[in-house]
């Protein structure tokens, strides 16, 4: 018998509230923007080539200094730069795993993504922050295993003290959104 399954676009947890919807995610009006990055942080394709092209030059020249500062930005790591001109005060940087099959590590390292992303928006004290699918699109993480990964971290990371009420992925295209629909209802009727 196939499994009976709702999809869910929110929830609520604790104080936070997790969102999806589906658009682009250099069009929020967010504290902090995260951004689907690669280690080197001087730009690239997808969400990233998105966010510098509408940010503007401001947020290379940030990453270039963290770069100076720190070198390479580890896979499952996070750090914050200025949002340049996006409706945003910051961009949130963090570099997804590249799926190579799945027994590299992969979901321990894209939860990490999550994780250390939250991390830095509680130090910056962000009440909003928009997620876009890491992993999923250059590097080609499965959207179905990434979705639940993605959300059980969220949520698991939303019931600590200082996170951010509004938790909101920015889901660019319908499969994806459903995705992260189904995988939300998923957890959402596990309790
Ligand atoms: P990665 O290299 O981590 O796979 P990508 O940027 O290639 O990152 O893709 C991650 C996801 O972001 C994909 O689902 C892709 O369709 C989506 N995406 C691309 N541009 C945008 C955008 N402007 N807003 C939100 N999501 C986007």
């Amino acid at each position: 018998m196939a499994e009976a399954t709702s999809t869910l676009d929110a929830l609520e947890i604790g104080s936070s509230r997790l969102e999806l919807v589906r658009g682009d995610i250099t069009a929020q009006s967010v504290d902090a923007i995260v951004n689907a990055a690669n280690s080197s942080l001087m730009g690239g394709g997808g969400v990233d080539g998105a966010i510098h092209r509408k940010g503007g030059p401001a947020i290379l020249e940030a990453c270039r200094a963290v770069r100076a500062r720190q070198g390479r930005l580890a896979t499952g790591d996070a750090v914050a730069t200025t949002a340049g001109e996006l409706d945003a005060r910051w961009v949130i940087h963090t570099v997804g795993p590249v799926y190579n099959g799945g027994d590299a590590r992969e979901p321990e390292l894209l939860a990490s993504c999550y994780r250390r992303s939250l991390e830095v928006a509680r130090e910056l004290g962000a009440t909003s922050v928009a997620f876009p699918s890491v992993s999923t699109g250059i590097y080609g993480y499965p959207v179905e295993p990434a979705a639940a990964v993605a959300l059980s971290t969220v949520r698991e990371q939303a019931v600590l003290e200082g996170s951010p009420a509004l938790l909101r992925f920015v889901l660019f295209d319908q499969h994806t959104y459903d995705a992260y629909a189904a995988a939300l209802g998923r957890l959402g009727s596990a309790g």
